[in-house]
Protein backbone atom coordinates (compact mmCIF):
# COMPACT_ATOMS: atom_id res chain seq x y z
CA UNK A 1 0.00 0.00 0.00
CA UNK A 2 2.57 2.29 -1.34
CA UNK A 3 -0.33 5.30 -1.58
CA UNK A 4 -1.34 4.47 2.09
CA UNK A 5 1.95 4.96 3.08
CA UNK A 6 2.32 8.52 1.45
CA UNK A 7 -0.78 9.78 3.45
CA UNK A 8 0.84 10.87 6.80
CA UNK A 9 3.61 12.72 5.29
CA UNK A 10 0.95 14.74 2.63
CA UNK A 11 -0.53 15.40 5.47
CA UNK A 12 2.75 16.85 7.86
CA UNK A 13 3.32 18.83 4.59
CA UNK A 14 0.51 20.35 4.36
CA UNK A 15 0.23 21.16 7.94
CA UNK A 16 3.70 22.13 7.92
CA UNK A 17 1.89 24.85 5.04
CA UNK A 18 -1.03 25.56 6.73
CA UNK A 19 0.75 26.34 9.76
CA UNK A 20 2.25 29.53 8.15
CA UNK A 21 -0.59 31.25 6.27
CA UNK A 22 -3.52 32.74 8.30
CA UNK A 23 -5.79 31.80 5.95
CA UNK A 24 -5.74 28.61 6.33
CA UNK A 25 -6.87 27.73 10.00
CA UNK A 26 -9.99 26.40 9.33
CA UNK A 27 -7.97 23.17 7.28
CA UNK A 28 -5.33 22.98 10.12
CA UNK A 29 -8.40 22.32 12.33
CA UNK A 30 -10.30 20.42 10.57
CA UNK A 31 -7.62 18.25 9.64
CA UNK A 32 -6.87 17.86 13.67
CA UNK A 33 -9.54 15.23 14.58
CA UNK A 34 -9.05 15.93 18.52
CA UNK A 35 -12.02 15.36 20.51
CA UNK A 36 -10.65 16.50 24.29
CA UNK A 37 -12.72 15.96 27.30
CA UNK A 38 -12.59 19.91 28.40
CA UNK A 39 -13.41 22.53 25.34
CA UNK A 40 -11.98 25.09 27.47
CA UNK A 41 -9.55 24.96 30.25
CA UNK A 42 -7.83 27.62 32.19
CA UNK A 43 -4.57 27.62 35.53
CA UNK A 44 -4.30 30.66 37.20
CA UNK A 45 -5.39 33.05 34.91
CA UNK A 46 -4.75 36.60 35.80
CA UNK A 47 -5.04 40.13 33.95
CA UNK A 48 -3.64 43.15 34.91
CA UNK A 49 -5.19 45.99 33.22
CA UNK A 50 -2.00 49.14 33.37
CA UNK A 51 -3.89 51.95 32.44
CA UNK A 52 -1.32 55.06 32.24
CA UNK A 53 -1.06 56.92 35.62
CA UNK A 54 -4.14 55.25 36.89
CA UNK A 55 -3.65 52.26 39.41
CA UNK A 56 -3.82 48.75 37.88
CA UNK A 57 -6.95 47.19 37.76
CA UNK A 58 -6.66 43.09 38.53
CA UNK A 59 -9.47 41.93 36.55
CA UNK A 60 -8.76 38.36 36.90
CA UNK A 61 -7.30 36.97 39.76
CA UNK A 62 -6.23 33.52 39.12
CA UNK A 63 -9.36 31.68 37.29
CA UNK A 64 -9.00 28.16 36.58
CA UNK A 65 -11.97 26.53 34.98
CA UNK A 66 -12.71 23.64 33.14
CA UNK A 67 -15.59 23.29 30.51
CA UNK A 68 -16.62 20.00 29.66
CA UNK A 69 -17.23 18.99 25.80
CA UNK A 70 -20.60 19.21 25.17
CA UNK A 71 -21.55 21.57 27.61
CA UNK A 72 -23.48 24.26 27.67
CA UNK A 73 -21.66 26.34 30.37
CA UNK A 74 -22.95 29.74 31.88
CA UNK A 75 -20.13 32.62 33.31
CA UNK A 76 -22.70 34.66 35.64
CA UNK A 77 -21.23 37.27 37.56
CA UNK A 78 -22.28 41.65 38.38
CA UNK A 79 -21.12 43.91 35.91
CA UNK A 80 -17.23 44.29 35.94
CA UNK A 81 -16.92 40.55 37.64
CA UNK A 82 -14.11 39.74 34.76
CA UNK A 83 -16.27 38.51 32.08
CA UNK A 84 -15.73 39.78 29.03
CA UNK A 85 -12.08 40.19 30.38
CA UNK A 86 -12.43 36.13 30.21
CA UNK A 87 -13.56 35.74 27.09
CA UNK A 88 -11.61 38.84 25.27
CA UNK A 89 -8.54 36.33 26.34
CA UNK A 90 -10.03 33.15 24.60
CA UNK A 91 -10.51 35.58 21.70
CA UNK A 92 -7.17 36.80 21.61
CA UNK A 93 -8.38 40.15 21.85
CA UNK A 94 -6.78 40.74 25.40
CA UNK A 95 -3.80 39.36 26.43
CA UNK A 96 -3.22 37.76 29.81
CA UNK A 97 -0.80 38.73 32.48
CA UNK A 98 -0.32 35.46 33.40
CA UNK A 99 -1.25 31.90 33.81
CA UNK A 100 -2.55 29.12 30.85
CA UNK A 101 -5.20 28.83 28.40
CA UNK A 102 -6.19 25.81 26.82
CA UNK A 103 -8.90 25.56 23.87
CA UNK A 104 -9.88 22.56 22.39
CA UNK A 105 -6.41 20.89 23.79
CA UNK A 106 -4.37 23.90 22.26
CA UNK A 107 -2.13 26.22 24.37
CA UNK A 108 -2.94 29.46 23.43
CA UNK A 109 0.45 30.48 23.38
CA UNK A 110 2.11 27.58 21.83
CA UNK A 111 -0.56 27.19 19.51
CA UNK A 112 -2.63 29.99 19.12
CA UNK A 113 -3.71 29.18 15.25
CA UNK A 114 -5.47 25.85 16.51
CA UNK A 115 -6.57 27.25 19.64
CA UNK A 116 -8.51 30.23 17.57
CA UNK A 117 -9.83 27.75 14.56
CA UNK A 118 -11.14 25.99 17.51
CA UNK A 119 -13.33 28.84 18.61
CA UNK A 120 -16.05 31.02 17.66
CA UNK A 121 -16.53 34.32 19.59
CA UNK A 122 -19.60 36.53 19.48
CA UNK A 123 -18.46 39.58 21.70
CA UNK A 124 -20.41 42.05 24.01
CA UNK A 125 -19.56 44.81 21.85
CA UNK A 126 -21.15 44.87 18.03
CA UNK A 127 -18.41 44.87 15.27
CA UNK A 128 -19.94 44.41 12.25
CA UNK A 129 -19.29 46.36 9.06
CA UNK A 130 -22.41 48.56 7.98
CA UNK A 131 -21.60 48.50 4.17
CA UNK A 132 -21.38 44.81 3.83
CA UNK A 133 -24.80 42.40 3.78
CA UNK A 134 -25.26 39.90 5.93
CA UNK A 135 -24.46 37.58 3.13
CA UNK A 136 -20.94 39.32 2.05
CA UNK A 137 -20.06 39.62 5.61
CA UNK A 138 -20.37 35.89 6.41
CA UNK A 139 -18.74 35.22 2.98
CA UNK A 140 -15.49 37.38 4.12
CA UNK A 141 -15.57 35.71 7.59
CA UNK A 142 -15.35 32.56 5.65
CA UNK A 143 -12.65 33.52 3.32
CA UNK A 144 -10.90 35.04 6.12
CA UNK A 145 -11.01 31.45 8.07
CA UNK A 146 -9.88 29.96 4.55
CA UNK A 147 -12.89 27.55 4.55
CA UNK A 148 -13.23 26.15 0.61
CA UNK A 149 -16.15 27.39 -1.12
CA UNK A 150 -17.88 23.68 -1.03
CA UNK A 151 -17.77 23.61 2.57
CA UNK A 152 -19.50 27.56 3.15
CA UNK A 153 -22.47 27.57 4.29
CA UNK A 154 -23.43 30.79 4.06
CA UNK A 155 -27.33 30.36 3.58
CA UNK A 156 -27.86 27.23 5.72
CA UNK A 157 -26.43 30.16 8.63
CA UNK A 158 -28.85 33.16 7.09
CA UNK A 159 -31.76 30.72 7.27
CA UNK A 160 -31.01 29.28 10.42
CA UNK A 161 -30.54 32.59 12.04
CA UNK A 162 -33.35 34.09 10.78
CA UNK A 163 -32.09 36.63 8.56
CA UNK A 164 -32.00 34.69 5.10
CA UNK A 165 -34.96 37.34 4.06
CA UNK A 166 -32.14 40.24 4.82
CA UNK A 167 -29.23 38.49 3.13
CA UNK A 168 -28.71 41.38 0.92
CA UNK A 169 -29.85 44.16 2.99
CA UNK A 170 -26.92 46.58 4.10
CA UNK A 171 -26.35 45.73 7.87
CA UNK A 172 -26.94 49.13 8.77
CA UNK A 173 -30.26 49.11 8.14
CA UNK A 174 -30.70 46.08 10.29
CA UNK A 175 -32.36 46.23 13.92
CA UNK A 176 -30.29 45.65 16.80
CA UNK A 177 -31.45 42.12 17.14
CA UNK A 178 -30.65 41.03 13.79
CA UNK A 179 -27.02 42.58 14.14
CA UNK A 180 -26.41 40.56 17.00
CA UNK A 181 -27.62 37.28 15.65
CA UNK A 182 -25.42 37.91 12.62
CA UNK A 183 -22.45 38.19 15.31
CA UNK A 184 -23.42 34.47 15.73
CA UNK A 185 -23.75 33.61 12.69
CA UNK A 186 -20.54 35.06 11.94
CA UNK A 187 -19.41 32.79 14.80
CA UNK A 188 -19.85 30.17 12.88
CA UNK A 189 -18.62 29.99 9.88
CA UNK A 190 -15.91 27.75 10.05
CA UNK A 191 -17.57 25.40 11.95
CA UNK A 192 -15.59 25.63 15.41
CA UNK A 193 -16.92 22.76 17.87
CA UNK A 194 -16.75 25.65 20.49
CA UNK A 195 -19.23 28.58 20.76
CA UNK A 196 -18.66 32.26 23.41
CA UNK A 197 -21.68 34.40 23.45
CA UNK A 198 -20.79 37.06 25.87
CA UNK A 199 -23.93 38.70 26.96
CA UNK A 200 -25.72 37.49 24.04
CA UNK A 201 -28.95 38.79 24.87
CA UNK A 202 -28.18 42.33 25.89
CA UNK A 203 -30.55 44.81 23.98
CA UNK A 204 -32.45 41.54 21.73
CA UNK A 205 -36.01 41.47 22.44
CA UNK A 206 -38.12 38.77 24.31
CA UNK A 207 -38.89 36.63 21.41
CA UNK A 208 -35.71 36.67 19.43
CA UNK A 209 -34.30 36.12 22.54
CA UNK A 210 -36.05 33.05 22.45
CA UNK A 211 -35.37 32.16 18.80
CA UNK A 212 -31.52 32.73 19.75
CA UNK A 213 -31.79 30.07 22.64
CA UNK A 214 -33.33 27.23 20.70
CA UNK A 215 -30.88 28.26 17.92
CA UNK A 216 -27.84 27.53 20.32
CA UNK A 217 -29.57 24.70 21.99
CA UNK A 218 -29.85 23.29 18.63
CA UNK A 219 -25.77 23.96 17.87
CA UNK A 220 -25.72 22.08 21.42
CA UNK A 221 -27.62 18.58 20.44
CA UNK A 222 -25.44 18.90 17.17
CA UNK A 223 -21.97 18.50 20.03
CA UNK A 224 -21.47 22.16 20.19
CA UNK A 225 -19.34 23.32 23.38
CA UNK A 226 -21.10 26.86 24.35
CA UNK A 227 -20.22 29.00 26.70
CA UNK A 228 -22.56 32.23 27.21
CA UNK A 229 -22.45 34.85 29.21
CA UNK A 230 -25.51 36.77 30.92
CA UNK A 231 -27.18 39.01 33.35
CA UNK A 232 -30.77 37.47 32.81
CA UNK A 233 -29.55 34.44 35.65
CA UNK A 234 -33.33 32.94 34.84
CA UNK A 235 -32.03 32.00 31.26
CA UNK A 236 -28.65 30.86 32.67
CA UNK A 237 -30.65 28.61 34.87
CA UNK A 238 -32.54 27.34 32.02
CA UNK A 239 -30.20 27.07 29.57
CA UNK A 240 -26.47 25.76 31.06
CA UNK A 241 -25.70 22.72 32.64
CA UNK A 242 -22.82 24.02 34.46
CA UNK A 243 -22.59 27.22 35.80
CA UNK A 244 -19.32 29.51 37.19
CA UNK A 245 -20.43 32.52 39.14
CA UNK A 246 -17.31 35.21 39.27
CA UNK A 247 -17.18 38.21 41.35
CA UNK A 248 -14.11 40.80 41.14
CA UNK A 249 -12.14 38.57 38.82
CA UNK A 250 -12.21 35.58 41.31
CA UNK A 251 -14.84 31.76 41.06
CA UNK A 252 -17.11 32.10 43.91
CA UNK A 253 -19.05 29.10 42.56
CA UNK A 254 -18.91 26.31 40.11
CA UNK A 255 -20.99 23.52 39.80
CA UNK A 256 -24.07 21.77 38.13
CA UNK A 257 -26.55 23.89 37.70
CA UNK A 258 -28.84 21.74 39.73
CA UNK A 259 -26.20 20.95 42.54
CA UNK A 260 -25.54 24.85 43.19
CA UNK A 261 -29.69 25.93 43.43
CA UNK A 262 -29.63 22.64 45.73
CA UNK A 263 -26.77 23.58 47.75
CA UNK A 264 -28.54 26.50 48.81
CA UNK A 265 -30.67 24.23 50.52
CA UNK A 266 -33.75 26.45 51.10
CA UNK A 267 -37.37 26.20 50.26
CA UNK A 268 -40.02 28.00 51.11
CA UNK A 269 -43.32 27.44 52.12
CA UNK A 270 -46.38 29.92 51.93
CA UNK A 271 -49.54 29.16 53.48
CA UNK A 272 -52.99 30.47 53.02
CA UNK A 273 -55.43 30.09 56.04
CA UNK A 274 -58.93 30.31 55.76
CA UNK A 275 -59.26 32.80 58.56
CA UNK A 276 -56.81 36.12 59.07
CA UNK A 277 -54.54 35.74 61.91
CA UNK A 278 -53.42 39.05 64.30
CA UNK A 279 -50.67 37.39 65.18
CA UNK A 280 -48.30 34.05 64.24
CA UNK A 281 -49.01 31.07 66.58
CA UNK A 282 -46.20 30.36 69.01
CA UNK A 283 -45.54 26.97 67.06
CA UNK A 284 -44.70 28.64 64.28
CA UNK A 285 -42.96 31.60 65.23
CA UNK A 286 -40.25 28.95 66.49
CA UNK A 287 -39.69 27.93 63.14
CA UNK A 288 -39.46 31.78 61.80
CA UNK A 289 -42.32 32.03 60.21
CA UNK A 290 -43.54 35.47 59.29
CA UNK A 291 -46.67 36.67 58.15
CA UNK A 292 -46.91 38.32 54.24
CA UNK A 293 -50.25 38.85 54.61
CA UNK A 294 -53.11 39.03 57.22
CA UNK A 295 -54.07 35.21 56.20
CA UNK A 296 -50.69 34.32 54.35
CA UNK A 297 -48.16 32.66 56.49
CA UNK A 298 -44.36 32.07 55.00
CA UNK A 299 -41.81 30.06 56.68
CA UNK A 300 -38.10 29.21 55.30
CA UNK A 301 -36.67 26.20 55.55
CA UNK A 302 -33.82 23.74 55.06
CA UNK A 303 -35.15 20.52 53.08
CA UNK A 304 -31.72 18.74 54.37
CA UNK A 305 -32.62 19.83 58.13
CA UNK A 306 -36.34 19.92 58.41
CA UNK A 307 -38.97 17.10 56.41
CA UNK A 308 -42.35 19.95 55.52
CA UNK A 309 -44.38 17.41 57.47
CA UNK A 310 -43.21 19.18 60.24
CA UNK A 311 -44.36 22.19 59.40
CA UNK A 312 -47.93 20.83 58.61
CA UNK A 313 -47.94 19.42 61.92
CA UNK A 314 -47.48 22.86 63.39
CA UNK A 315 -50.04 24.06 61.62
CA UNK A 316 -52.40 21.19 62.61
CA UNK A 317 -50.81 21.98 66.59
CA UNK A 318 -52.03 25.62 66.12
CA UNK A 319 -55.27 24.71 64.71
CA UNK A 320 -55.40 26.57 61.69
CA UNK A 321 -56.94 25.33 58.38
CA UNK A 322 -55.19 25.55 55.39
CA UNK A 323 -57.02 27.43 52.34
CA UNK A 324 -54.24 26.67 49.85
CA UNK A 325 -50.25 25.96 50.33
CA UNK A 326 -47.09 26.51 47.46
CA UNK A 327 -43.45 25.44 48.12
CA UNK A 328 -40.86 27.43 46.21
CA UNK A 329 -37.15 26.63 45.40
CA UNK A 330 -34.70 29.53 45.41
CA UNK A 331 -34.09 30.88 41.73
CA UNK A 332 -30.49 31.26 40.78
CA UNK A 333 -30.89 34.96 41.93
CA UNK A 334 -31.25 34.27 45.26
CA UNK A 335 -28.35 32.45 45.00
CA UNK A 336 -25.63 34.99 43.23
CA UNK A 337 -26.61 37.43 45.50
CA UNK A 338 -25.85 35.13 48.60
CA UNK A 339 -22.87 33.87 47.51
CA UNK A 340 -21.61 37.55 46.46
CA UNK A 341 -22.95 38.98 50.06
CA UNK A 342 -21.01 36.27 51.32
CA UNK A 343 -17.86 36.63 49.45
CA UNK A 344 -17.94 40.47 50.13
CA UNK A 345 -18.48 39.97 54.03
P1 LIG B 1 -17.69 42.12 33.01
O1 LIG B 1 -17.68 41.69 31.59
O2 LIG B 1 -17.91 41.00 33.97
O3 LIG B 1 -18.64 43.25 33.26
P2 LIG B 1 -15.02 43.17 32.46
O4 LIG B 1 -14.16 42.02 32.13
O5 LIG B 1 -15.52 44.00 31.35
O6 LIG B 1 -16.22 42.67 33.39
O7 LIG B 1 -14.24 44.12 33.46
C1 LIG B 1 -13.52 43.64 34.58
C2 LIG B 1 -12.75 44.78 35.22
O8 LIG B 1 -11.70 45.18 34.35
C3 LIG B 1 -13.57 46.02 35.48
O9 LIG B 1 -13.10 46.60 36.66
C4 LIG B 1 -13.27 46.88 34.28
O10 LIG B 1 -13.41 48.24 34.60
C5 LIG B 1 -11.83 46.54 34.00
N1 LIG B 1 -11.50 46.67 32.57
C6 LIG B 1 -12.08 46.00 31.55
N2 LIG B 1 -11.52 46.33 30.37
C7 LIG B 1 -10.54 47.23 30.66
C8 LIG B 1 -9.59 47.96 29.86
N3 LIG B 1 -9.51 47.79 28.55
N4 LIG B 1 -8.75 48.78 30.52
C9 LIG B 1 -8.80 48.93 31.85
N5 LIG B 1 -9.66 48.29 32.64
C10 LIG B 1 -10.53 47.45 32.07
MG1 LIG C 1 -18.91 42.15 29.98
Amino acid sequence: MRRGEMRPLMISVFLLHASKNPKHTYLLMHANNVTPDFAIRTRNLWKTYSVGGNDPVEALKGIDLDIPRGSIFGLLGPNGAGKSTFINILADLVNKSSGTVEIWGSDIDHARRQASAAIGIVPQELTIDPFFTPRETLELQAGYYGVPAPERRTAEILVALGLADKAETYTRRLSGGMKRRLMVAKALVHRPPVLVLDEPTAGVDVELRAQLWDYVRNLNAEGITVLLTTHYLEEAERMCDRIAIINNGDVVACDETNKLVRELDRKEISITVTEPLAEIPASLQDMGARLESARTLVIRYRPSEMAIAKVLTAVDVAGLSVADLSVSEPALEDLFLEITRKVAN
